[in-house]
């Protein structure tokens, strides 16, 4: 039996990639679901699909009102929140001179305002009840950025030092603050820009698969409550800098 089996866990991005995986990694050991996105239509197909307890709040979790929603939502199926994973994410970038800067500021409000208002909507609700994890999905582009990619870099960078923070705040809480930093995987994340735009082009390398991630939330989540780990990052092995 899984230490997380009946544990409520809570997952904004999930309609695709490291999100979707996610879920299909922990549905299996008898976890409780709770999926954000937009698209209804996927939501619903991956929650058909892996057929244990899921509750879905689909809206732009951009939205402050529907972060306050997917906690209520939570609270009011499963009656607490023990995991959230802050996974929703995209990446815009563009040179100078024509990098579109209201695309910009949706990427902050999505990659870092909107994490943080989620953690502390959660971590309230988790250290009344005495426990709880957050998991924030980074990115090694936190430290290894490349032309044009400085405010996705920025987001993550900055989502990772009010991480660490918001860790040491609640250490004595039960409730646990990590990272994961994945390198650059097989999802939708790059899909609207050409090719050869993508931050990878330069010197492409193996990508990795989003059940690798997963995989690095579950040993996360899995650890006994005395541990906590802080930071994971994950390479492909090709990875250099
Ligand atoms: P995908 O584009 O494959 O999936 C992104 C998910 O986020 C989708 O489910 C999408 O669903 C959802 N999403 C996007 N915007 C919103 C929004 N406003 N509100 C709610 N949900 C939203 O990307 P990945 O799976 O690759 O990305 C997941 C996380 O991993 C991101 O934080 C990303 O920065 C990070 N990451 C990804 C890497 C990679 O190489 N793939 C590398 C490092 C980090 P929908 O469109 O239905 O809303």
């Amino acid at each position: 039996m899984s230490v997380l089996e009946g544990k409520v866990v809570v997952i904004t991005g999930a309609s695709a990639g490291i999100g979707a995986a996610i879920a299909r990694d922990l549905a299996p050991l008898g976890v409780k679901l709770v999926l954000n996105a937009r698209r209804t239509g996927q939501l619903d197909a991956l929650a058909a699909e892996l057929g244990s307890e899921v509750e879905i709040v689909s809206g732009d979790i951009a939205e402050a009102a529907v972060g306050q929603t997917l906690l209520d939502s939570t609270l009011a199926r499963f009656g607490r929140a023990d995991v959230l994973i802050n996974n929703a994410g995209i990446f815009r970038n563009g040179p100078v001179d024509d990098v579109d800067l209201d695309a910009l500021e949706t990427m902050i409000a999505l990659n870092f305002t909107a994490a943080v208002r989620n953690a502390y909507l959660f971590a309230r609700e988790m250290k009344r009840a005495g426990s709880g994890h957050i998991v924030n999905i980074s990115s090694i582009s936190a430290n290894l950025t490349t032309p044009g990619c400085g405010v996705y870099s920025g987001t993550k960078r900055a989502l990772e030092g009010f991480s660490e923070c918001l860790r040491i705040e609640l250490a004595d809480t039960g409730v646990r603050v990590g990272v994961i930093s994945p390198g650059t995987t097989a999802t939708e994340v790059f899909n609207h820009i050409p090719a050869d735009k993508r931050p990878s082009a330069a010197a492409p390398i193996q990508r990795l698969e989003a059940e690798d991630i997963a995989a690095g939330v579950r040993y996360l989540l899995e650890q006994p409550p005395r541990v906590n780990v802080p930071h994971l990052r994950i390479y492909s092995s090709e990875q250099r800098h």
